[in-house]
């Protein structure tokens, strides 16, 4: 297969004429050409290091050079069945000539950690690839899309370019008190960051108000910051905005010093990653857990008194499973309703297939339909659908609205795509715009 860059043909070592003799027959073989070559040391490919040097100066894309081609990130690799993608495969066209810092090549990766999870020389693409996006972005080489994004996060402080006074409108609808911090400070258990999509997006939201309803329910004291509330920008980092993300940051740091509560809970793995990996790196602590650990510890004081008799399976988001190793809450919680018939994906847990919305990926669709043979998405709705599951349960609010265009654009309509958070509501007879569709 082509890898693209200036190739340098194999400098031969051949001999006009080469024999060996066998020492039992005395018989005489002609050796020249292939079989002789391989006698001599050869190199195949000469090449540059400058375009690695450049990278591996970065701080963070240091790792690319360890690459010694083994080949086992690449069939793991989500981007690479939809395309020709994989840590090896970059490495490679960046030593014969690949300029990443100007190539689309730079925005395919999710940072979705699979090929980290195989790398015997631990090359980080994680590291790698915001530190070069970072200095593609310096020089203007973005895609429009993603701009648009980083934009509207830094004047509205959400990538959705909505509102921030409209950020707890979704409150209305909840049918239980949802306490706004701000209107009515106090000490409080559960501080709910509610972040971009679940306060903004339709379906977001009606997880957002089944979620209160939950912890209304299980008795849990919490309250949110409404329109204080700044989204966290952990993919906007990992897009290659870290100057954006620090920005956010002292925003968030200084709004939560006003405030007094024992834990954040965020429904987005991509937050409640900046909270446990990113901020403390910076000197902010704050225990933090994920919405689905929250609910597995109090799902006992739910009454789960509906069933939900259909077969499901379960998408495990990479920020939640891969990076921050947490598989067992949302299973434990999907598993505790009655009538449930549970299935696995052939790719769960650390070898969880990608939604594609990592990294920047959600903002990159249109970008990526040029360059992926499918979507990340509709290759996982797929893979959903092959298991039988009229369900495909999801615990991050980029999901819900990816896995329900790609269930469109690859005819399983009939795959359901619901929220952890809706099918509990549901199930303890919520009052959301879902009650009763299962
Ligand atoms: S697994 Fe690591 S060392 Fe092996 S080819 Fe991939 S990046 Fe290189
Ligand atoms: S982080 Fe994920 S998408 Fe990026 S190269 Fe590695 S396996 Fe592929």
């Amino acid at each position: 297969m082509p890898i693209g860059g200036k190739k340098v043909l194999p400098i031969t070592h051949e001999k006009e004429h080469a024999t060996v003799v066998s020492s039992l027959s005395g018989r005489e073989w002609d050796v020249s050409g292939q079989w002789n070559r391989m006698l001599e040391s050869r190199v195949l490919t000469d090449y540059s290091y400058a375009g690695l040097g450049k990278i591996a100066a970065l701080p963070g894309g240091e790792s690319l050079e360890y690459c010694y081609g083994c080949g086992k990130c690449v069939p793991v690799c989500p981007v690479d069945l939809v395309s020709e993608y994989g840590p090896r495969k970059i490495h490679r066209k960046v030593q014969t000539g690949l300029d990443l810092f100007t190539s689309d090549e730079l925005w395919k990766c999710t940072t979705c950690a699979n090929c980290l999870r195989v790398c015997p020389k631990e090359v980080n693409m994680i590291n790698i690839m915001p530190a070069v996006r970072e200095i593609a972005i310096e020089n203007g080489n973005v895609p429009d899309e993603l701009q648009v994004v980083f934009e509207k996060t830094f004047r509205y402080g959400n990538a959705l370019g909505e509102n921030p006074r409209r950020r707890h409108a979704w409150t209305k609808g909840a049918g239980v008190d949802v306490p706004v911090l701000p209107s009515n400070p106090r000490d409080v258990d559960v501080l709910f960051y509610v972040e971009d999509y679940w306060s903004y997006h339709p379906r977001g939201q009606h997880a957002a108000q089944a979620f209160s309803r939950l912890l209304t329910l299980a008795g849990v004291d919490f309250a949110i910051l409404g329109a204080e509330e700044k989204t966290l920008g952990d993919s906007q980092r990992l897009a290659g905005e870290k100057g954006l993300f620090e920005h956010l940051m002292e925003d968030v740091v200084a709004t939560l010093a006003k405030y007094n509560f024992n834990r954040i809970v965020t429904p987005d793995p991509h937050g409640y990653n900046a909270l446990v990996k990113e901020y403390p790196k910076r000197g902010h602590n704050y225990p933090a857990l994920h919405y689905t650990q929250l609910l597995a510890d109090v799902v006992d004081k739910l009454p789960l008194v509906n069933s939900i008799n259909k077969k499901v399976t379960f998408h495990d988001p990479c920020y939640l499973g891969r990076h921050n190793g947490e598989y067992d809450a949302p299973r434990k919680l999907i598993t505790a309703i009655s009538g449930v018939e549970y299935v696995e994906m052939g790719r769960c847990k650390s070898n969880s297939y990608c939604c594609g919305g990592g990294g920047g990926g959600m903002w990159l669709d249109g970008f990526n339909s040029n360059h992926l043979s499918e979507r990340l998405s509709e290759r996982r709705v797929r893979e959903a659908a092959e298991t039988g599951a009229e369900i495909l349960a999801v615990c991050c609010p980029y999901e819900v609205s990816r896995f329900e265009d790609a269930a469109k654009s690859t005819g399983n309509e009939h795959l359901q795509v619901l929220d952890i958070a809706e099918m509990l509501d549901m199930a303890t007879g919520g009052i959301g715009a879902f009650a009763g569709t299962v």
